[in-house]
This record gives structure tokens, C-alpha cells and sequence, in this order.
């Protein structure tokens, strides 16, 4: 039996997509092993796969958060860097004691990549996001350049020390720069091919399967009380800034006074880093979670107020639901003008030059998005086309295929 070890990053919005593929390939009769941590042991689990927890104190969502939250990108990346040193002695040890046809790697999971390069394995790269280079950057206005650099100077020298030590120790297993994201052998994007801007390293390896949901799972709705909004008839507006960056006491609050008057109901998904208590009391319409079941909540949803992460977003439209863009990073821009640009939401750009959005803003962007149907029906018409790639029986395909020439070159 084939055995694949599957390395991921550690946070929601890269295991989320990465599980229906697990699922399908164990369907497949392969062997996948997945290194993770213990908070997605059950999800991973439930794929089928075999689960194995990385070390406890090598790298948590709760690291990539306060990474992301109090730095820039770059900062996440030294926290990834310094996780690999605890992590490639780690897989080297597990692949000794039981040895694998291949590995699969979250694009960020560095890791596995070395650990894969040493164990002389061919790879498979999972990227649940687009590539973006400079066709993506030309999009960036001078001040959000500016805030960028404000943000990621500071980071820079974590960034370099962090990277000095993973090459002394591992010398030529590090990749050549630059490192993130990492494609490999094989590289599946489970996202749809138009979010892709052009870009010089798309190749042959390169595979667009489009969102890769899994129809099978789904998570009841166990809290009464966001059951009981749920099962309401006005419209509903669901509200998150994803698992990672967490909004501002501030941001929460102007969703107060943007939403709070009008004539729906209001999901707020405030992540665990913000107390709803010190929020005050949310507007009779509106409640406030840590965390929801986002696929769930979005299923009934009519407008989706996101951050424009790659999973949220395309949850959003995979219900058909038009979309306010707030970006607290650069990627995130490009997703919303790409989403933009087929007229299915609008983005408001104030955090990314490090301005608050007003309350007046927000309103404006959701009664524009409520009150022009073409929005809705915009999102409408990419939701019906967002199987049409595959999705990740289209990635097991991919696999399955790459797997079997593998052999056969070996073999012969
Ligand atoms: N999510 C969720 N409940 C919440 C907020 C987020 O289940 O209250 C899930 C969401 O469905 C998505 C993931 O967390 O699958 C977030 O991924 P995304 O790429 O959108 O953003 P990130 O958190 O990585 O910034």
C-alpha cells in the first residue's frame, strides 16, 4: 500500500481545505499518515488518516496568531522558521521509524519539504492560496506600501536570524530562496483558476482543482442560541476577520453602530483573542461568538463581512453569498478585487493602510452590496461554477496519477 505523510501548517485556514483531500485519498486506499497538532486531531481523524501530533511546543494556531496579530507576514515566517528546527529532527526520526512513498506538504510547512528532501521522497505541495508576485503587487497604493514596510522592517532581522540557523544546522536541505510558498514535485491549488494571477512560477506542476469542500462533513450548530438566530426569517449578516488576524476592540464595535439598526440578524465571529465582554452589549440584533461553524452559519447567510481569506471567501460564494472585503493583508486585496471585479462584493482597503473602517463606510459598502441584486447574483454565478475544476477528487486524481509514474520510472 502506497503510504503518504501529509505535513500540515497548523491553523484553520490551511487544514480546512487540506482534510477532503486527506478524505479522498484514504477513500482511494492509500495510507496517509498527518502530522498536525492536537487541535486538529479530530478533523484529521475524520478523514480516515492515520494521526500523528508534532511535538507540543514546536509551533501552535495559537503562535501563527499572535505572529500575525502583533507582526507582519514576516514575523510569521521566522515563528515557521523556528519551528522547523524543532520539527525536520522530528520528522527525520518518525520517517526512519516508518518510511513513506511520498510526502505532502502544506506550502508553509517547510518542514516536511526538508524532511522530504533528505529522505529523497517526491513531494506534493498543498497551497490553499493563490501565488502572488509583482502582477498582484501593482494593485498596492503608496501608503499601503508604506504601512507594509512600517509593519515588516521590525520583522526583518527576527526574519534573517531565524533563517541563518535553520541553514547552519541543515545546510542544503533548506530550498533555494525564495522559500514560501513552496510548490513541490506536484502542486495542487484547491482554489479556482480565475483568483490566479499571472505569475512566472506557475509550471507544469501547477494544478487549479477548485475548492475542495466536502459535502459529507458537516458541523451541527450545538449553541441554542446562535440555533435559534439561525432559524429567524429576517436577512443574515454573518461578520469575521478570520481565525488568525482578529479584529480590534474598535473594528467589533463600528459593526455595532454600522449594523446594529438594521432589519437582520447579525452573526459577529470576534475570534478568541477579543473578549466579547469588553465589547459591551452588541445591539439587540446581533451575536457575538468567539467562533462559529462559518460553512454552516453561511449556508444561510446574505451578505458575508470577511477579512478575504482564501477559505472564507470561497465559502462565501460557494453559498452564493455577495461579500464586503475588508483585507488586513495584502493577499487578502488581491482576492477581493478579484472577487471585485466579477461583482460579487466590494472591498474597503482602511486597514491596510492602517486606518480604522468607519462605521459610515461599512454600513455604506453593506447597504450597496444589499441593495443591488446584481451582487447576489454575481456571487450566484460563481457558485455554480465552482465544482466545475474538480475539487479534491480532481486533487486524489492528480495524486494517484503522479504516484503511480513515480513508481514506474523507479521501477524501471
Ligand atoms: N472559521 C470558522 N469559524 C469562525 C471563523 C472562521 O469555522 O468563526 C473557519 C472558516 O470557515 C475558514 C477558516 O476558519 O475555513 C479561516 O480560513 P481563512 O483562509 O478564511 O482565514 P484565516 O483564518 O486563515 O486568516
Amino acid at each position: 500500500m502506497t503510504r503518504i505523510v501529509f505535513t500540515a501548517m497548523p491553523a484553520a485556514g490551511h487544514v480546512n481545505p487540506s482534510a477532503p483531500l486527506i478524505r479522498e485519498l484514504v477513500r482511494r486506499k492509500l495510507s496517509v499518515t498527518c502530522y498536525a497538532t492536537e487541535e486538529f486531531r479530530d478533523q484529521l481523524t475524520a478523514t480516515g488518516a492515520d494521526f500523528r501530533p508534532y511535538p507540543a511546543d514546536a509551533i501552535t494556531s495559537e503562535d501563527i496568531a499572535t505572529a500575525t496579530r502583533e507582526g507582519s507576514p514576516l514575523r510569521v515566517v521566522a515563528r515557521v522558521l523556528t519551528a522547523t528546527e524543532r520539527l525536520v529532527p522530528f520528522l527525520q526520526q518518525e520517517l526512519r521509524r516508518d518510511p513513506a512513498d511520498a510526502i505532502a506538504y502544506d506550502s508553509n510547512a517547510v518542514w516536511g519539504r526538508m524532511a522530504a528532501t533528505d529522505a529523497g521522497l517526491p513531494t506534493i505541495s498543498l497551497m490553499t492560496t493563490m501565488l502572488a508576485g509583482a502582477e498582484s503587487m501593482r494593485g498596492m497604493a503608496l501608503r499601503e506600501w508604506l504601512q507594509f514596510i512600517k509593519l515588516a522592517l521590525p520583522d526583518l532581522p527576527g526574519v534573517v536570524g531565524a533563517r541563518g540557523r535553520v541553514v547552519k544546522q541543515f545546510g542544503d536541505l533548506f530550498p533555494p530562496s525564495p522559500v514560501f510558498p513552496m510548490r513541490g514535485d506536484l502542486t495542487i491549488f484547491p482554489i479556482p483558476r480565475w483568483l490566479q494571477l499571472p505569475d512566472p512560477r506557475i509550471d507544469d506542476s501547477c494544478h487549479y482543482v477548485g475548492p475542495t469542500f466536502d459535502p459529507a462533513v458537516r458541523t451541527s450548530v450545538a449553541d441554542p442560541e446562535l440555533a435559534a438566530l439561525l432559524a429567524g426569517s429576517e436577512p443574515l449578516i454573518m461578520v469575521s476577520l478570520g481565525t488568525l488576524h482578529a479584529g480590534s476592540d474598535e473594528f467589533f464595535r463600528s459593526c455595532f453602530a454600522a449594523l446594529g439598526d438594521l432589519p437582520a440578524r447579525v452573526v459577529l465571529s470576534v475570534g478568541r483573542h477579543t473578549d466579547p465582554a469588553r465589547l459591551g452589549t452588541p445591539p439587540s440584533n446581533t451575536l457575538v461568538r468567539a467562533s462559529v461553524p462559518q460553512f454552516e452559519v453561511l449556508a444561510r447567510a446574505d451578505l458575508f463581512v470577511t477579512h478575504g481569506g482564501m477559505n472564507s471567501v470561497l465559502e462565501g460564494l460557494r453559498h452564493a453569498v455577495p461579500l464586503v472585503i475588508i483585507p488586513q493583508q495584502f493577499e487578502q486585496l488581491v482576492i477581493g478585487r478579484a472577487v471585485a471585479e466579477r461583482g460579487a462584493g466590494v472591498v474597503l482597503r482602511q486597514n491596510l493602510s492602517g486606518r480604522p473602517v468607519p462605521p459610515e463606510a461599512l454600513r455604506s459598502a453593506v447597504d450597496q452590496v444589499r441593495s443591488d441584486s446584481a451582487h447576489a447574483a454575481a456571487a450566484r454565478t460563481i457558485a455554480d461554477g465552482l465544482g466545475q475544476e474538480g475539487g479534491a477528487a480532481a486533487a486524489a486524481e492528480l495524486i494517484d496519477r503522479f504516484l503511480a509514474e513515480r513508481s514506474a520510472s523507479r521501477a524501471g
